[in-house]
């Protein structure tokens, strides 16, 4: 159970400061996914590292599991915008990297499991390939693995698929499901895709201009279905919040 309450933070800037986020207030169930949209600046990056135990100076309570945000306790898996690989390393490394900083012996133990999440994510026979060998969509897999090879209490994705071409995404957006399918991670996820946010998302949560405030969290009743994309329910729903959206950024 992710828990934020009451949450106002702001920056200091040549000595004054300015508000970025301002009372958001949010629950996400375990296992539970979450997208969040929300213009650019208004807080969103900040939001994640907040969640991250990046960013510990802010105002309200942040909790995970009941406990506050405790980078060395609890086990966050972050996927940065640039997939955050490391060009010299390679595949097998890279996806060995999270756990291997986390818990060295518990990577020791993990062979088996590497190779059932290389598997999973479609990357065999890349294992021995550098980072700068792979596609975009290949790199979001390495990192898509490496982040679930933690088993996270909670998995930060912040813009994820963005780079990546309109085909390449979707592929690599029915990968994620699969794969959260399978694992059930908590999972937040920061879009500027309206499609991304209804179909990743159990929740869907709106943040206006900056500072961000909550505009609006739908529950998603379309969440999981199978082929969801082509149903009319889903041009309805993106309709809707595309609406919401436009009426809510241009106050
Ligand atoms: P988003 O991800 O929604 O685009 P960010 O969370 O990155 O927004 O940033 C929110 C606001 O805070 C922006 O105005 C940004 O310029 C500012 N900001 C971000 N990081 C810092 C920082 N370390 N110090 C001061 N201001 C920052
Ligand atoms: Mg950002």
């Amino acid at each position: 159970m992710i828990r934020i309450e009451q949450l106002h933070v702001a920056y200091e800037s040549r000595g004054s400061s300015y508000e970025v986020l301002k009372d958001i207030n949010l629950e996400l169930a375990a296992g539970e996914t979450c997208a969040i949209i929300g213009p650019s600046g208004c807080g969103k990056s900040t939001l994640l590292k907040i969640l991250a135990g990046i960013i510990t100076s802010y105002d309200g309570k942040v909790t995970i599991n009941r406990q506050p945000v405790m980078p060395k306790q609890q086990t966050i898996g972050f996927i940065p915008q640039n997939y955050g690989l490391l060009p010299w390393k390679n595949i097998a490394e890279n996806i060995r990297l999270g756990i291997k900083i986390k818990n060295k012996e518990e990577d020791k133990k993990n062979q088996g499991r590497l190779q059932d999440m290389v598997q999973l994510l479609g990357l065999s026979g890349l294992e021995e390939r550098y980072p700068g060998e792979l596609s975009g969509g290949q790199q979001q897999r390495v990192a898509l693995a490496r982040a679930f090879l933690l088993q996270p209490d909670l998995l930060l994705m912040d813009e994820p698929f963005s780079a990546l071409d309109a085909m390449t995404r979707e592929e690599i957006q029915n990968v994620f499901l699969q794969v959260w399918r399978k694992h059930s991670v908590s999972t937040i996820l920061v879009t500027h895709h309206v499609e991304e946010a209804v179909y990743l998302g159990h929740k869907i949560v709106i943040l206006s201009a900056a500072p961000g405030t909550i505009s609006k969290i739908v529950d998603n009743p379309l969440f999981g279905e199978e082929d969801i994309r082509n149903h009319q329910d889903f041009f309805e729903l993106c309709l809707e919040l595309r609406k919401i959206i436009k009426e809510d950024w241009s106050k």
